[in-house]
């Protein structure tokens, strides 16, 4: 009746019921894809998250929302601004189980309310193209379906778990991080539904990542009059590009992207402002504190000059995820459930960054792409292949299946871990 290569009939059993389950999760997903979750649209946001709550019902786990502080953004004019953020959700089930997984997936997207890409379009009889339908939204229903199956199973005591549905990794997680430090002490392992490579692949070593927005202030004066009392931001700024770009190159794995320039207006007038964007991608945490001195000292040369001022914001959110040995035998782990169901899943290094960053720094193993199969995210192209919800589904439950029947998790166990029997 099966094809799978699995250990029991439990499995078998399992795996057979989420293959029945396909056309609802289709429909979950267009559901939610539908709904418009740019990070700073609250309000859709936080209808993803109410339909998350009522979809849970099925689980009959705890729920908790979680209000987030807002987002400090410098906006494009060199002024702070204080964004509003959607609410977190958080589903928890036996937390005192002698097994505890968490699970997570962002209810954001990159792609604002006002954005163009709004519609989900059937590109073929397996591949739909959407906003959010690989990046995040096909992840939700695959980890919610792995779930379900889970508590269908006569496993479910085994093993408890926590989900969190963040709203704000898109911008990097600037708020919800902050709840992962006391997550990652309460967990044997992290399981995040962000997609898989095209391939199909997993993503292994991530590098890590800093935003920042620079500002430089000058004096404004008439560009033909008083042109010499004048102090021009916008020449300070291209100062300081050319002194940060040259930092490329300098160390191996480190890259410095300016990104966003505006400044000025009139071209009569010497310009006072000007703001410029970058991103800075590190494959060693020991390389955030050389881009930090290399950059201090550029801030400093600039700032000893008459009439100018440089103010520096944002900083790194990511560390680089270094796969531990718990990690590499967690992959091991999900590999092996991967051949059972025929799919041969290599780990592959990455420059993206995702919330497997932050989980990794606080110490918990995880793997980050255990969503659905697709491509061309962040950008109008963003397509999923459909049959991947119920292949990644199955993939998800035969590893909580697995992690429920194992007798030897001393492999996960970690100093510094809260009220964790092993
Ligand atoms: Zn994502």
């Amino acid at each position: 009746m099966t094809d799978f290569t699995v250990n029991n009939t439990l499995e078998a059993q399992t795996l057979e019921w989420i293959a029945t389950q396909q056309s609802v999760m289709v429909q979950n997903l267009w559901t939610l894809a539908s709904i418009n979750s740019g990070s700073y649209n609250v309000e859709g946001v936080n209808k993803v998250a109410d339909t998350l709550a009522l979809w849970s019902k099925v689980l009959d786990c705890e729920l908790e929302y979680i209000p987030m502080p807002p987002h400090e953004v410098v906006d494009d004019f060199g002024n702070r601004n204080q964004k509003p953020l959607g609410q977190a959700l958080r589903l928890f089930k036996r937390p005192q189980a002698p097994t505890q997984v968490f699970l997570c997936a962002h209810m954001d997207t990159v792609f604002p309310i006002d954005h163009p890409f709004q519609t989900i379009t059937q590109l073929d009889e397996d591949t739909i193209n959407g906003p959010g339908v690989a990046d995040l939204k096909g992840g939700i229903v695959v980890m919610l379906k792995a779930l379900e199956a889970f508590e269908r199973s006569s496993l479910q005591e085994k093993l408890g778990w926590e989900i969190l549905f963040n709203p704000d990794e898109e911008i990097g997680s600037p708020s919800s991080s902050a709840l992962f430090g006391n997550i990652a002490k309460r967990h044997h392992l992290g399981l995040i539904y962000e997609p898989s490579f095209a391939d199909g692949n997993l993503a292994g070593a991530r590098k890590g990542s800093g935003n920042f927005a620079v500002v430089t202030k000058g004096k404004a004066a008439h560009a033909g009059r008083e042109h010499h009392i004048g102090r021009n931001a916008l020449r300070v700024m291209a100062d300081f590009t050319s002194a940060l770009d040259d930092l490329n190159g300098q160390q191996q794995g480190i890259t410095i992207n300016p990104g966003f320039i505006q400044g000025g207006g009139a071209v009569n007038i010497v310009p006072d402002t000007c703001t410029m964007r970058f991103n800075i991608r590190i494959e060693h945490s020991k390389q955030q504190a050389w881009c930090e001195a290399q950059i201090a000292i550029i801030l400093a040369t600039i700032n000893a000059k008459d009439g100018i001022t440089i103010e520096l914001h944002g900083g790194f959110g990511r560390a680089p995820k270094v796969l531990s040995p718990a990690n590499e035998t967690l992959c091991k782990l999900v590999q092996s459930c991967g051949e059972s169901l025929g799919l041969a899943l290599e780990f592959l290094p990455t420059g993206g960054c995702c919330d497997g960053n932050n989980l990794a720094a606080a110490g918990l193993p995880n793997i980050d792409t255990l969503g659905v199969q697709g491509g061309k995210i962040h950008s109008s192209d963003e397509y999923m292949v459909l049959s991947s919800l119920t292949t990644r589904s199955q993939l998800s439950a035969l590893i909580l299946l697995r992690l429920a029947q194992s007798n030897d998790l001393a492999w996960l166990k970690r100093e510094g871990m809260e009220s964790m029997p092993c």
